[in-house]
């Protein structure tokens, strides 16, 4: 049987053994998690372990990325399991600091990445965007990593970061990862475990859209209104799915596009009763692959 990890509760002792594991030459690779683990996040976990010596997973459900009516208390945890997942995949340490660790009384500073953080997801989230950065911050700041691998199923959030580590200089490189998905296309994610039977079933109503979508791009349609409207249709089609948005950006900076020209993200947010589910994909009409 694998050995479980090392679990470290203290960031001052986190970044004391990274520290250490530098003098010692290694290279440290993170993975930022909410738990509740599944195959998406494991895939994170692996595609880490290939490029690093010593390999930290963080637990951590982070009150300041929650708004005040969205599922904080309820979101999913079972710290044993994703233990248990960890010492699968070879994890050294499972980093899991408790709330007030994190915002210890008298916390008042955060992260804000403006302009990436306002469309799409930051406009039935507004304050999501500023938890985010703000906790990957800290993380990164006890952590040190030399990188750290985050889904592409998060697309804004990726971007945030990324832009909030050019902008303020942090030495740590952001690896991008491919959204894993259920046999019928559902992006994993922690929060469909919210779906009913009849909801999981028209879940697949996201991944369809971007298929439709994505079909009708590679016939050489590039309005964004048409492709919008033909993922619409797809998601409208389920009575139980409810569109937060559909939106076509241009996949750098996530400004507007009308014609796409340029490599696009057609991203979708979509309630249902218990759950907000998000998906995108990637329109690219250049010959070469995106360039992530
Ligand atoms: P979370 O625990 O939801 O905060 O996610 C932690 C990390 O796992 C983030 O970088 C997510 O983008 C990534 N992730 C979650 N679900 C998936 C998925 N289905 N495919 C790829 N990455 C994912």
């Amino acid at each position: 049987m694998e050995s479980l990890p090392v679990i470290v509760e203290s960031k001052l002792e986190m970044r004391k053994l990274s520290r250490y594991w530098k003098t010692k030459g290694n290279i440290i690779g993170f993975v930022p998690t909410m738990g509740y683990l599944h195959e998406g996040h494991l895939s994170l976990v692996r595609a880490a372990r290939k490029r690093c010596d010593k390999l930290v997973v963080s637990i951590f459900v982070n009150p300041t990325q929650f708004g005040p009516r969205e599922d904080l208390e309820k979101y999913p945890r079972d710290l044993d399991k994703d233990l248990a997942l960890c010492a699968r995949e070879s994890v050294d340490v499972v980093f899991h600091p408790g709330e007030s660790e994190m915002y210890p009384g008298g916390f008042q500073t955060y992260v804000t990445v403006q302009d990436i953080s306002k469309p799409m997801c930051g406009v039935s989230r507004p304050t999501h965007f500023r938890g985010v950065a703000t906790i990957v911050a800290k993380l990164f700041n006890m952590v040190e990593p030399h990188f750290a691998v985050f889904g592409e199923k998060d697309f804004q959030q990726l971007l945030v970061i990324r832009k909030m580590v050019e902008d303020l200089d942090m030495d740590i490189e952001i690896v991008p990862h491919p959204i894993v998905r259920e046999p019928d296309g559902l992006a994993m994610s922690s929060r469909n475990v919210y779906l009913s039977a009849q909801e999981r079933r028209q879940a697949v109503c996201l991944s369809q859209a971007l298929t439709a979508a994505q079909d009708i791009f590679s016939k050489g349609e590039r309005d964004a209104e048409t492709i919008k409207a033909i993922a619409r249709k797809n998601i409208q089609a389920m009575p139980l799915a409810k569109i937060d948005y559909v939106e076509l950006r241009n996949a750098s900076d996530l400004s507007m596009v009308d014609k796409i020209d340029c490599p696009c993200v057609l991203a979708l947010a979509v309630f249902f009763e218990k759950a907000r589910l998000i998906d995108n994909c990637i329109l690219d009409p250049g010959s070469g692959r995106y360039n992530k």
